[in-house]
Parts: structure tokens; sequence; C-alpha cells
């Protein structure tokens, strides 16, 4: 079953220096389907209504929406007016004019000509482009544009969209996010990243102090986003760990499985599952990079034995061993090397506990934990880095779709116990499953999960104690306007359900 990729939209954001050349971030409501809870720029999807706003002094006629849909999105967020002849407008004016808009009272394009407002293109330096990732069922095609904040307007957080709006220094932005306290998307890391590095620093002849030339940081941002075609091949939550998403055939909707490279000067690979092998090409170069590097490689992983998990790691331990020379153990759980007995031939095991010693970019050494969580499949694994606070939840919890429990191999018992397990992890703050983004809050997923699986065993028990007996009857009862096609993945979540009912002795 192979689905499409969503078709990107168009989208606009802003990245806004204050004159302490701190930069704004907002942490976006958890509860959006897209990256809720990551921090982000605000910004936001163009709307066809931005074509009819001209903007002054544009050289560059494409932009001009995009210009447009930037300034309209970062004053419904945070309520920051970027237009010229703005600085006549009261504070209470400006909150006026924003309830104007959001309400749908007025747009944009009145606000502008009623108080002689326009905007100006010479306020903005264009970044560059950047795509979503064909995994995300939601996609952005987003232009990027550095602006500065007009005196005497303070960003706060004018819709639920955007929490917590505030300024930051570009070097601490980037401690928050090496310390895994904030899950930051591509683009930002690299503005970050430029920003909190640019060779371009010119002194302030006022006050002397050291400023971002804007101009040339853009230009740099712009150039690192041409040279890659504003394509995003790879996701670093932190330092440690970074996210490659490869294209597999695995349960819609969902698209992709999660690779994660896990560790810089040693590190680990979980899950090189694509078979298709211009994605694994695209994984080896990332790899490779690592090696050349002088990095080790100290084991390929296979989380479980699922077909969407493994097919890649076979050609990854060879191509290692054919350019480099290197012998790297293929590994997985016991009861996965015996599922995949003929298929993939795992050299090590790992049991529950079990740790590796890993080293980052500078060499420090962490410890990465590989824990045992069995429901999903007897075998499979997950693996914590404690001092980060960060799961890789594999399959147990995932960020896009649903997680199947199919006996004989899955079982609702072990499943819900291995829940309560990862939920009590200490320090636990985030998580990424093996497929979707990382969550915000992995706790409180978790906890969802756990409700959502105990609220259905009820309505099963509900719907066998009103005479509904077999698995098909009880699908029937439970899951009202369900798709035909997914009819039987049902009935053997259902299975599962009355597995445990009966282990519990509740039938
Ligand atoms: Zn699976």
């Amino acid at each position: 079953m192979e689905q499409k990729p969503a078709t990107p939209k168009d989208a606009a954001a802003i990245i806004l220096l204050d004159k302490d050349d701190k930069v704004l971030w907002a942490r976006r409501n958890p509860s959006l389907k897209f990256l809720g809870g990551w921090h982000a720029f605000p910004g936001g999807k163009v709307e066809p209504s931005d074509a009819e706003i001209s903007v002054k002094n544009c050289s560059d006629k494409d932009l001009e929406r995009f210009i447009v849909a930037a300034v309209r999105e970062f004053f419904e967020e945070v309520g920051v007016l970027l237009v010229r002849n703005g600085e006549k407008l009261t504070k209470g004016q400006r909150a006026s004019l924003h309830d104007d808009l959001i309400s749908g009272r007025s747009a944009l394009a009145e606000i502008l000509a009623d108080w002689s407002l326009h905007i100006d293109a010479g306020d903005f330096f264009y970044t560059g482009i950047w795509t979503t990732p064909q995994f995300s069922p939601v996609r952005f095609k987003t232009r990027f544009f550095i602006a500065r904040c007009p005196p005497k307007q303070t960003p706060y957080a004018a819709i639920s969209e955007m929490e917590t709006p505030e300024f930051i220094k570009p070097a601490e932005a980037l401690e928050r996010w090496a310390n895994s306290e904030v899950l930051i998307s591509p683009p930002v890391l690299i503005s970050l990243q430029e920003l909190a590095n640019s060779k371009f620093n010119v002194q302030n002849s006022k006050t002397g102090s050291e400023s971002p030339n804007v101009e040339s940081s853009a230009l740099n941002l712009l150039k690192k986003s041409q040279n890659s075609g504003g394509e995003i091949n790879y996701i670093e939550l932190n330092p440690r760990v970074i996210c490659f998403p490869l294209k597999t055939e695995t349960l819609p909707p969902a698209t992709h499985t999660n690779c994660f490279i896990v560790g810089r000067e040693q590190f680990v690979v979980i899950d090189a599952a694509s078979k298709d092998e211009s994605e694994q090409r695209k994984l080896f170069e990332l790899v490779d990079s690592f090696i050349e590097k002088g990095f080790a490689c100290r084991a390929i992983i296979v989380s479980h034995q699922h077909t969407d998990h493994f097919g890649g790691e076979t050609a990854l331990k060879n191509h290692l061993k054919n350019k480099f020379g290197l012998k790297v153990p293929i590994s997985a759980h016991r009861q996965t090397a015996e599922s995949l007995r003929g298929k993939v031939a795992i050299e090590k095991f790992i049991g529950d506990n079990e740790t590796f010693e890993l080293k980052d970019e500078a060499g420090k050494s962490f410890v990465l934990h590989a824990l045992a969580a069995p429901g999903h499949a007897r075998g499979h694994l997950c693996f914590y880095d404690e001092e980060k606070g960060f799961l890789l939840s594999s399959d147990n919890v995932v960020g896009a779709g649903t997680v199947l429990i199919a006996p004989p191999e899955g079982n609702m018992n072990d499943y819900m116990a291995s829940l309560e397990r990862l939920k009590n992890l200490p320090n636990l703050r985030f998580l990424c499953g093996s497929h979707g983004a990382a969550v915000f809050d992995a706790r409180g997923k978790i906890q969802e999960y756990i409700a959502h699986r105990t609220g259905r065993e009820k309505q099963i028990l509900e719907a066998f104690e009103n005479g509904a007996k077999n698995p098909a009857e009880i699908v029937g009862a439970v899951y009202a306007g369900l798709k035909p096609g997914l009819l039987r993945l049902a009935e053997k979540s259902v299975e599962a359900h009355l597995e445990k009912l009966k282990a519990d002795g509740k039938i």
C-alpha cells in the first residue's frame, strides 16, 4: 500500500531580531497537529488574499506574496506589525487592529489602506526556502525572512497557536537545544547556528557592541538553502540523536520509518530499514561523513522484526565493510533474531537494560539504555538516553499513525506493562517513535496511549457482555464507521484485548 506524500503548502516565516540581536522564537501549541510543542519562528500559510497586497521596493515579484503572508501571520501570532508608518499607532490601536484581523472584521489590505501603512521589502532579508520532508502528513514550503523588531513593539502570545514568545540570544537557544530542553526543526537550527556564528559581525558605531550583519547572515543562509535545494533529509533532535526518516512499506498513514543515529564519535544506527537503494544511499552518505571524520559505528541495530524495520541494515553493514573495511555487528533482541532467521543475520543479541557507551561530537561519553518493551512484538526494543531525557520508543508510541497489537506476536498485557514502564522512566522529557515527528511531553503522550487502550478495553468488555462474542461482532459494535480496509486490523486488535481480558479473569 503506497501512500503519496502530502503536497507542500506555501508558507512564510520571520526570524525577528531585537535591538540586542536576540532572536524571537515561540513554542507551538502542543495540541497542534504539525510540530506541536516544538519551538519555531512565527509564520504560517500563504493565503490567496496575500497576493492582493503590493509590497513597496520589491524587486523579486515572486517573493511579494510571501512577504505579505509573513507580515500577516506575524501580526496574527505575536502582535508585531512589520509595516512602514506603523510607529504612529498606539499599543491600544494595534491591539484593536489585531482583533479586527483575527476576527475577520478587516482584512490586512483594509487595515493598511485605512491607516496609510505599507509593507516595504527593504525591511525583509530573504534567507531561503525549506520544504518539510515527505514523511510528514502536513507539509510546508516555507520562505524565511530576517527582520528587525520595530521600536516600541513587544511580541506577545496573541493567539493560542504560539505560546511564550521570547527573545533569546542565538547561542543560548542552541544551548537549550543541546541540553534537549526544546525541539526545533532543521531550518530553525540552521538559522540559529548562522546567527550565533556569524563571522560578519560589525561594530555598532554608537554602542560599540558587535552586531551581526543581517544582510551577510541572510546571504549565507540563502546559499545553504540553495545548495540543498531546500530539502531536509534528517532532523537533529539534539546533538546526539539524528532522526533520518526512510521510505518503507509501512502501515498508512505513515510512509516512512525513522532510522536513528545516536552518538557521533561513537555511534549506533537503529533501524536502517529501507529496502530502497536510493533511500539507503542518502543514509550511507551521512554515515560515511561520520566515518570519514574518524567516528566509529559500534552497532547496526534492528528494533524489532516487522518488515518496515529491517531491509537496509545488511546493505549498510556490507557498505561499511566494502568501503572502509569495517566490521559492524548487526544487533537485535534474541527473539527478533529468531523471528528474522533466514532474512537477517543477527550477530549480537541485545538484552533488557543493556547499555551502549557512546560518545558525542566533542568526545564526551554518554550511555544509551536498551529497554526490552514487548507487546507490539516480542523482541521489541526501545532506547533511552536518560541524561537528556530522550526516549526512542520504536513502534510502542509513534508520532503518526496507530500502534497495532496483533496476536500471537502482539500481546496486550505485555504492551500495557511496557507503556507503564516507559511512562515512569526517570527524567523522561521527549520521545520519538519509528513513525512521525518527535513528541513534546513524552509522559503525557504515553498516558494518552494508556487511556486510549483502557477506554477501548472497557468498550470491548461491554460489547462482550452485551452478546458480541467474536472479534468481528465486537468490531461491528465498537468501531463505528471503520473503513473496510481496516476491518482486519481492528479485529486483530480486538483479539488482543480479548486475550488480555481473559488473562485478567474478566471474561
Ligand atoms: Zn512494528
